[in-house]
């Protein structure tokens, strides 16, 4: 949502950081973040249209997210709709997935983002940070963490942060009585940034306002989710203050919370501009890497090296597409060993346009401009690439 546009930026350098040590493990299950995954979602999340709370795109886009719960594996007893109504007579539903934690069962780290959109489609806000939730979940799903992990996906937001507040007032509280300990909250919002933007750093939200008594804790765990920024992701760090989305009601409960926010701001939010064609997908990757590092740091993931990670990254998720955005030709860069493959061009309505085998420098002029997804395939191995077309 973000509808404040003044932000106090403080250089990395006036905080002293506690040393964070590099975990293997935690940079391979980072690495399993794939580029395929995330343009695929960003993509689904832009062709359910706009997901105003209450509206019909909104259901729709609740049932996409449980459907790809299941998918994952997560069973019906870890998926929980929280429905809430605000207002005459607007309905709708947040969506916690929860994981139990092995050591603390019965303390959660929260990682959360809006799934509505206001205006345009939102797929940066907040189709970005909706997309990293559900990578997170996939790759830790079978991962043993000793702190219980909630994925929940906010509906609301745009209203005022309308579901967040229900969950926090009615299911964390009960009564005034709090029901849930909550180690801390970690908001992804609009973290896809805009095609053509130098998209390199990422804002570190910490609480500077509201309660005041949980405002150390909450710089401490910014301090830690920037370290494992620039541990397990190629994002640099500017660290920022928290304010307007889904923590703000866990903060004046005094729970600690942190965040992330594009740190070059497209200004494409609630706007018809919101769309796949607009976000950064290589951007929304990069927060995922760092997303998936902090999130096994914060609920101390197993640091031991598990069948699960080991098992091979698609390898032809390194092939290359160049140049992005092209008039009249396309690369195809593909790992050394990859002969045989397919290339499918198809536009923003599915339609294939133009399908190609073997040829690594394809004729892409006849194509009007606008933007398109290329798929790669192998026997095996299928990789998806968002690409522009601009004469
Ligand atoms: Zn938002």
């Amino acid at each position: 949502m973000k509808k404040i546009t003044t932000l106090l930026l403080f250089s990395l350098g006036t905080y002293a950081f506690q040393a964070q040590s590099f975990i293997q493990a935690y940079q391979n299950r980072a690495n399993l973040v794939t580029q395929s995954n995330i343009t695929t979602l960003l993509q689904e999340f832009g062709n359910l249209g706009v997901k105003t709370t209450g509206s019909t795109a909104n259901t729709n886009a609740l049932n996409w997210l449980k459907a790809k719960y299941q998918s994952y594996g997560y069973t019906a007893s870890q998926i929980v709709e929280d429905p809430f109504t605000f207002g005459s007579s607007t309905s709708s539903k947040n969506l916690i997935i929860t994981k139990t934690g092995t050591v603390y069962p019965n303390t959660y780290v929260i990682i959360c983002g809006h799934y509505d959109t206001i205006t345009g489609p939102g797929v940066s806000d907040n189709g970005s940070g909706t997309s990293i939730i559900l990578e997170a979940a996939r790759i830790l799903k079978d991962i043993p963490t000793e702190y219980s992990i909630k994925f929940i996906h906010f509906s609301g937001e745009e209203q005022g942060l309308q579901g967040s507040a229900h969950y926090v007032n009615s299911v964390v509280f009960q009564n005034s009585v709090r029901q849930l300990n909550i180690k801390l909250v970690f908001n992804l919002d609009q973290v896809g940034g805009k095609i053509g933007n130098s998209n390199v750093a990422i804002n570190c939200e910490s609480d500077q306002s509201g309660q005041t008594g949980n405002n150390a804790a909450s710089l401490s765990v910014t301090q830690q989710l920037a370290a494992c920024t620039t541990l397990y992701s190629p994002l640099q760090t500017v660290m920022s203050n928290a304010y307007s989305s889904d923590y703000m009601p866990f903060e004046a409960k005094g729970d600690i919370i942190t965040g992330f926010y594009e740190t070059v701001r497209s200004y494409n939010e609630h706007t018809v501009n919101d769309t796949f064609a607009n976000v950064d997908p290589t951007y929304v990757f990069n927060v995922g890497k760092a997303a998936v590092g902090a999130l096994q740091h914060f609920a101390t993931a197993s640091t031991s090296l598990l069948a699960t990670d080991e098992k091979a990254v698609n390898h032809l998720e390194s092939v290359k597409v160049y140049p992005n955005p092209t008039k009249d030709f396309l690369n195809i860069e593909l790992p050394k060993d990859v002969k045989n493959f397919s290339l499918e061009i198809s536009d923003m309505n599915g339609r294939l346009i133009l399908n190609k085998e073997n040829e690594t420098k394809v004729n892409v002029s006849g194509l009007t401009n606008g933007t398109y997804i290329a798929t790669i395939k192998t026997k095996d191995q299928k990789a998806v690439r968002k690409v522009i077309i601009g004469k």
